[in-house]
C-alpha cells in the first residue's frame, strides 16, 4: 500500500503544509478534501477518485472545489463522494452555492450511512469506518486494509477512548496533534488532541508507527515540536510531512 500525504497541516494552509488531504495513488483512494487537494491529479494512478470525508469543517471540504476543472478537462473521470450526511448537506448548502462557487462538479454521493457493516471494498482495499464524537459536529475515523497492511486515519477529535478498536496494531496511525503539550488544556475544548495523548494512544493500540497531522499552522515549521519525550513514550513517532509517499509494509 502506497499513501502520498497531500497536506498535513490543520485550519489554514503554512509555509510548509496544506490542509488535510491523503490519496491512495494505485487505488485511486483518497481521504478528505483539504487544500492539499490540488496535488492530487498530477500524483493519481487512476482514472476514477473515491474520496472519504471525515466531516464538514472548511480545512477538509474547501478542496473539493479545486476538482471542478480536472473533472471538466477529464484529467480526472469520476469522482465518488463518501461521507455522512451531515456533511454532504453542508457541502451541498454552503460550498456549493450561489455566490460561492455556483457550479458544483458532477459528483456522485454515497452516504455511509447506506453501506451496511460500515466498510466497503475498492480496487482490492477495504475501507471502513466508525463516528468520532469529540469534536464539534463530529468527524469519522477511516481504516484501510489492502490484505498486506492496515492503514488508520483519525483526525478532529480529542483522544477520548472510543475509537481504541479500529486503530488496533495498525502498520501506520497518522492522526491528528493540533496542540503541544504546552497547549494542552486547549485540546478537549476545541475536540483536537494533545501531543502526549496520541503518543500515549499509539502505544496502547501497539500500532507499529505514528505519523502526526492536522498540526497547528502557527506553528510554521516542518518539526515544530522537540519529540524526544513523546518517543521516550511511543518510539516510532513523528511529523507527517506533506509530499511524502509512505511505503507499507516497510518504508
Ligand atoms: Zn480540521
Ligand atoms: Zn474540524
Amino acid at each position: 500500500m502506497k499513501i502520498q500525504l497531500l497536506g498535513t497541516g490543520g485550519y489554514h494552509p503554512s509555509d510548509v503544509r496544506q490542509t488535510a488531504s491523503f490519496l491512495l495513488p494505485e487505488a485511486g483512494i483518497a481521504l478528505d478534501a483539504g487544500t492539499g487537494i490540488y496535488r492530487l491529479p498530477a500524483a493519481m494512478q487512476t482514472e476514477d477518485l473515491h474520496l472519504f470525508l471525515s466531516h464538514p469543517h472548511w480545512d477538509h471540504i474547501i478542496g473539493l472545489t479545486y476538482l471542478y476543472v480536472p473533472l471538466l478537462t477529464g484529467q480526472i473521470r469520476s469522482v465518488t463522494l463518501y461521507g455522512n450526511a451531515h456533511t454532504f448537506a453542508a457541502i451541498s448548502t454552503h460550498l456549493f452555492a450561489e455566490p460561492t462557487f455556483s457550479h458544483m462538479p458532477d459528483f456522485q454521493f454515497v452516504l455511509l450511512e447506506d453501506l451496511s457493516e460500515s466498510k466497503v471494498e475498492l480496487n482490492g482495499v477495504q475501507v471502513s469506518w466508525q463516528p468520532l464524537p469529540s469534536h464539534p459536529g463530529g468527524s469519522t475515523a477511516y481504516l484501510l486494509e489492502d490484505g498486506r497492511s492496515r492503514f488508520a486515519y483519525v483526525t478532529d477529535t480529542f483522544v477520548d477512548g472510543s475509537y481504541h478498536e479500529l486503530i488496533q496494531e495498525v502498520d501506520l496511525l497518522i492522526h491528528e496533534c493540533y496542540f503541544s503539550d504546552e497547549l494542552s488544556e486547549w485540546a478537549e475544548k476545541t475536540g483536537h488532541s494533545y501531543l502526549s495523548q496520541v503518543a500515549s494512544l499509539a502505544r496502547d493500540c501497539r500500532v507499529k508507527q505514528l505519523l502526526l497531522t492536522h498540526i497547528d499552522p502557527r506553528e510554521n515549521e516542518e518539526s515544530p515540536w522537540d519529540l524526544t519525550a513523546a518517543r521516550e513514550i511511543f518510539p516510532l513517532v513523528d511529523f507527517a510531512r506533506d509530499q511524502t509517499l509512505i511505503q507499507l509494509p516497510g518504508n
